[in-house]
């Protein structure tokens, strides 16, 4: 039992310190992309009973991070808010107790003459991770399955797009190509050239057929996961070609999410935002910073596993949402969050020349870590569970700031780690 809770305990202190050194391990190339309807608990259960059938998700899920419990929208469990709020990375509604400057608001599952910005009052522009990538100088380039995304272009394009007020002014329009249809191959035929030729900095492609067949006939039946592989063939496409590519090949990373599941509606579709299938969707991160085969939930000090649950917007902590994987592809990309979002998880040691060490000194530990303005060391008893931060136990020996811990053996595991203030 010792030698197993003090074990656990040491590869947690590797595993801070291993974050410090990828802390500047952007990568140049982040492909963002999102499966329509794919919901958590199915491709769980297909990569459990199944993987066989779907070697690039499992390859994604073991040579990434990924969890099959984060969260759509609160209140909309459709395509078009869905997919405003992963690229804006703002809830649709405004969480309650928090101000209206939040929401994007764009609760329409359609595009009319609107756009994200003049939707709903007050009026405002709503930046997206389209506007950092562009306004910084790197490319972007738009995939979408669905005409009725065109809101998520059109809000961006050179009339609706802001002023690139960050370094040489690159224009309004925030993205370099944009591409919409009614279903993947199309668009897959010159994503896929476009990747092998000249890729973009910031890659963000829909697939819709999930949701069509889901819509034809049901999720989860033998057509819906027929539609799975499908991607999953895709998917396969898109990793043939960075593997074999020397400007891609380990510089690319993968941000994978859905806008809604599916299923849990009484008419087996996906509409009502109340019910765990329509809400419960699958996040995959692969890419420096995050360990193959890692749950995703461990990376991120504001960001808790919910269980079944479907915690209200406002609270704090928030389970992981698809409107998460925007801010999280921009730190994959070395870039700074999008300009007044809601969704930002907080990565755990990403920019921090920060590193909790902990020594063995007779029967005690000692947890140490260079004095840094705003980290404390929080604890808990397991990686999922609540952290606490310590604050009265801290001592510094003039180098290091440091605890003393006796291990209590009665406990199966503890786990250490630095938290900004
Ligand atoms: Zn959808």
């Amino acid at each position: 039992m010792s030698v197993f809770k003090y074990n656990r305990i040491c590869l947690f202190a590797m595993f801070a310190f291993w974050f410090s050194l990828t802390a500047q391990g952007a990568v140049s190339h982040v492909l963002h992309i999102t499966v329509d309807g794919l919901g958590g608990y199915q491709i769980k259960g297909y990569l459990e009973t199944n993987a066989a059938s779907f070697p690039n998700f499992k390859r994604l899920q073991s040579e990434g991070a990924c969890t099959f419990n984060a969260r759509c929208d609160y209140d909309y469990s459709e395509t078009v808010p869905n997919h405003v709020t992963v690229l804006t990375a703002r809830p649709v509604e405004q969480p309650a107790g928090i101000t209206n400057l939040v929401r994007h608001g764009y609760s329409a599952n359609s595009s009319g003459a609107t756009t994200i910005h003049n939707y709903v009052n007050p009026t405002f522009y709503k930046a997206s991770t389209m506007d950092v990538v562009h306004d910084n100088g790197l490319k972007v380039a738009i995939f979408l399955g669905k005409t009725k995304l065109a809101v998520c272009t059109n809000s961006y394009n050179n009339v609706n797009g802001a002023q690139d007020l960050i370094g040489e002014d690159n224009g309004k329009q925030k993205y370099d190509l944009a591409k919409i249809d009614s279903s993947s191959p199309p668009l897959l035929a010159v994503m896929t050239n476009l990747l092998a030729t000249n890729p973009p900095n910031y890659l963000f492609f829909h697939f819709v057929e999930p949701d069509t067949v889901g819509h034809s006939y049901k999720w989860n039946t033998p057509q819906w996961s027929n539609s799975i592989v499908t991607v999953d063939n895709w998917l396969g496409q898109i990793f043939r070609i960075i593997d074999s590519s020397p400007i891609l090949s380990n510089d690319t990373a993968i941000v994978l999410c859905a806008d809604h599941g599916g299923g849990g509606d009484d008419n087996g579709l996906h509409m009502n935002p109340t019910r765990l299938l329509n809400y419960t969707i699958p996040i995959f991160v692969k890419g420096p910073g995050f360990e193959p085969g890692s749950d995703l939930y461990q990376y991120f000090s504001n960001r808790f596993d919910p269980g079944t649950e479907r915690p209200e917007q406002g609270g704090v902590p928030q389970p992981l949402h698809n409107g998460d994987t925007g801010n999280i592809a921009l730190m994959l990309l070395g870039l700074p969050e999008i300009p007044d979002s809601y969704w930002r998880p907080q990565y755990v040691g990403i920019s921090q020349n920060i590193a909790i060490e902990i020594l063995k000194s007779n029967n005690r530990l000692i947890l140490r870590w260079l004095p840094q303005s705003g980290y404390l060391p929080v604890f808990s008893e397991s990686l999922t569970g609540d952290w606490s931060v310590i604050t009265n136990q801290i001592q510094n020996n003039g180098t290091y700031n440091y605890i003393e811990v006796i291990p209590n053996y009665q406990l199966n595991s503890g786990f250490y780690r630095l938290r900004k203030n």
